[in-house]
C-alpha cells in the first residue's frame, strides 16, 4: 500500500517514511492512497469475533507490503492485550468502554501500536530514535506507556509546568529508563512549537532520527479504527445500523471512525461531539472553519481550537462541507450539561460516565431525539472518571481508584526542569 499526502503534492511514500515523517514535504498530513476494502466474508463472520483476529485482519492490508505477517499478529496481540466491553445504558444507548489499558484513557491503543511499529521500523538500526511528544495530560501518559522499556527508543515528553493535574504528572514522570519527562516553564503551545522544532532539526538527523508521536501520526489512527469493528462485533443486532457518537478534540477518533466505513463497515450517523470548543460544529452549521485559541473545560483532552485532522477527516469524507454533513452530525454541550448528564445518567442507570463520554452521551442522546432514528446508537468512553475525580465532585459519589491509577501515586517522580527555550532543548537532546 502506498501513502500520500492529502495535499496531493508530493511524491507517495512507504508507511515507513509516513510514520516517522508525519508531515509529507508540500505540508500536507499523510493517508493511505486509498482505502483497502475487507472482504464479504469478513463482514459475514463479525459478529461475536475475537477481538485480536479483528485486530489482525484490519491492521494487515495497511502494513503487510513492510512488515511480516506475523509481526503484524505480534503488534495487534499486545496492542489489544486488555478488554474493550460495549456496556447496554438504555434500550437503544450502548457505551463502548476504550479506558481499561494501562493509563486508562483510549490514547493506549494508538500509542501502543505506533510505539511497536516504530521500534520495527528502527530495528537493525544503530542510531537511536528520539521520540518527542508534547502533551497537555493523556497523550504524553499514553505514549510514555507505549514506548517505556522498548529497545532502540528514547522518548521526550514535554509538558507544561503546573498546568496539568497531578495525577497526570505522576503519571508521565514515573517511568526512568528510556523515558524523559521535561517539565516546561510555559504553556502547552510553548511545548508543541518546540517539539516541533525538534523533529525537524537539521542537526539533530545528521546523528539520530527524530519523530513526532502526537496524533499526526498516522499510526495512532490505523488500530483506532479497529474498535468500531469491535463495537458491532459486540453489539450483535445483524442488520442494524448503529450511530457512533465521538467525543471529538483533534479529531482522530473520529476520522479512525470514517476510516472504518471506508473500508465497508455499515453504520448509522457520526456525531461529533464537542465541548464549548466548536469549530467543527460551528463548520457544519455554515460551512465556515474558522480556528481560534482553545478554552479551557472539564473535558479538557478536547480543548483544542484548531483540531489537526480536520484535512483528513474533511478529505475522507468526500472534499466538501455537503458529504462531510451527510455522514456527520456535530453538537456542542457546555461544562454544565456535561454535569448534569453525568448526574443524571447515574441515578437513572448506575453508570458512572466521565466528563469526556459524558458529551459523547450529550450528542447521542440529542441527536436519537432530533432525528427519531430508531437504531441503536454507540457512544465512546474515552477515559476513566477516576482520572476525573475532582471535576466530577458532587455528581459522582465515591469514585473507586482503579489499580492502574493507584499504583502510579505510590511512585517516585523524576523529570528534567526546562526553560521555554530551544536552544536549552537542543543541547539536552544532543548530549543525552
Ligand atoms: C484525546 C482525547 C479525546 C479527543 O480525541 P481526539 O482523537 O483528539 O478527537 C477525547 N477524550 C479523551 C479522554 C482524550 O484523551
Amino acid at each position: 500500500m502506498i501513502y500520500q499526502s492529502i495535499n496531493k503534492g508530493a511524491e507517495p511514500v512507504s508507511l515507513k517514511k509516513a510514520v516517522t515523517e508525519n508531515i509529507a514535504p508540500d505540508g500536507g498530513l499523510y493517508m493511505p492512497a486509498s482505502l483497502p476494502r475487507l472482504p464479504e466474508s469478513f463482514f459475514s463472520e463479525l459478529p461475536g469475533k475475537d477481538l485480536g483476529e479483528i485486530a489482525f485482519e484490519v491492521a494487515l492490508p495497511f502494513l503487510s507490503d513492510e512488515v511480516p505477517a506475523d509481526v503484524v499478529r505480534d503488534i495487534t496481540q499486545r496492542v489489544f492485550d486488555f478488554p474493550l466491553p460495549l456496556v447496554q445504558l438504555y434500550d437503544n444507548i450502548y457505551t463502548l468502554e476504550l479506558f481499561h489499558g494501562p493509563t486508562m484513557a483510549f490514547k493506549d491503543v494508538g500509542a501502543r501500536f505506533m510505539s511497536r511499529l516504530m521500534v520495527y521500523f528502527n530495528r537493525g538500526s544503530d542510531s537511536v530514535l528520539k521520540v518527542v511528544v508534547a502533551t497537555s495530560g493523556d497523550t504524553g501518559s499514553a505514549v510514555a506507556a507505549g514506548f517505556s522499556g522498548l529497545p532502540g527508543v528514547e522518548v521526550y515528553v514535554l509538558f507544561p509546568k503546573g498546568r496539568i493535574s497531578p495525577l497526570q504528572q505522576k503519571q508521565i514522570t514515573t517511568w526512568g529508563g528510556n523515558i524523559f519527562a521535561i517539565s516546561v516553564n510555559g504553556s502547552f503551545d510553548d511545548c508543541q512549537r518546540l517539539a516541533k522544532k525538534a523533529i525537524s532539526d537539521r542537526d539533530l538527523k545528521k546523528t539520530f532520527s527524530t519523530a513526532s508521536a502526537n496524533s499526526i501520526n498516522l499510526a495512532r489512527l490505523i488500530p483506532q479504527s479497529i474498535y468500531y469493528f469491535h463495537a458491532i462485533s459486540l453489539l450483535n443486532r445483524p442488520g442494524a445500523l448503529p450511530h457512533f457518537s465521538i467525543p471529538c478534540g483533534n479529531l482522530g477518533n473520529i476520522t479512525a471512525g470514517m476510516m472504518a466505513r471506508g473500508m465497508g463497515l455499515e453504520t448509522g450517523r457520526f456525531i461529533a461531539a464537542t465541548n464549548s470548543n466548536d469549530v467543527l460544529a460551528e463548520y457544519c452549521r455554515t460551512a465556515r472553519y474558522k480556528p481560534r485559541e482553545s478554552v479551557n473545560t472539564i473535558s479538557n483532552a478536547m480543548d483544542v481550537g484548531d483540531p489537526s485532522n480536520f484535512p483528513r477527516l474533511l478529505r475522507l469524507a468526500g472534499g466538501d462541507h455537503k458529504s462531510l454533513c451527510d455522514v456527520l452530525w456535530s453538537s456542542s454541550f457546555s461544562d454544565s450539561q456535561t454535569l448534569d448528564a453525568v448526574d443524571r445518567v447515574r441515578k437513572q442507570t448506575g453508570y458512572l460516565m466521565d466528563p469526556h463520554g459524558a458529551i459523547a452521551y450529550l450528542g447521542l442522546e440529542k441527536y436519537l431525539r432530533e432525528s427519531s432514528s430508531k437504531e441503536p446508537g454507540i457512544f465512546l468512553e474515552t477515559a476513566h472518571p477516576a482520572k476525573f475525580a475532582d471535576s466530577l465532585q458532587g455528581v459522582a459519589g465515591e469514585i473507586e481508584m482503579p489499580r492502574q491509577l493507584r499504583d502510579v501515586i505510590l511512585r517516585e517522580e523524576s523529570y528534567i526542569s526546562l526553560e521555554n527555550d530551544w536552544e536549552s532543548l537542543k543541547d539536552l537532546l544532543m548530549c543525552s
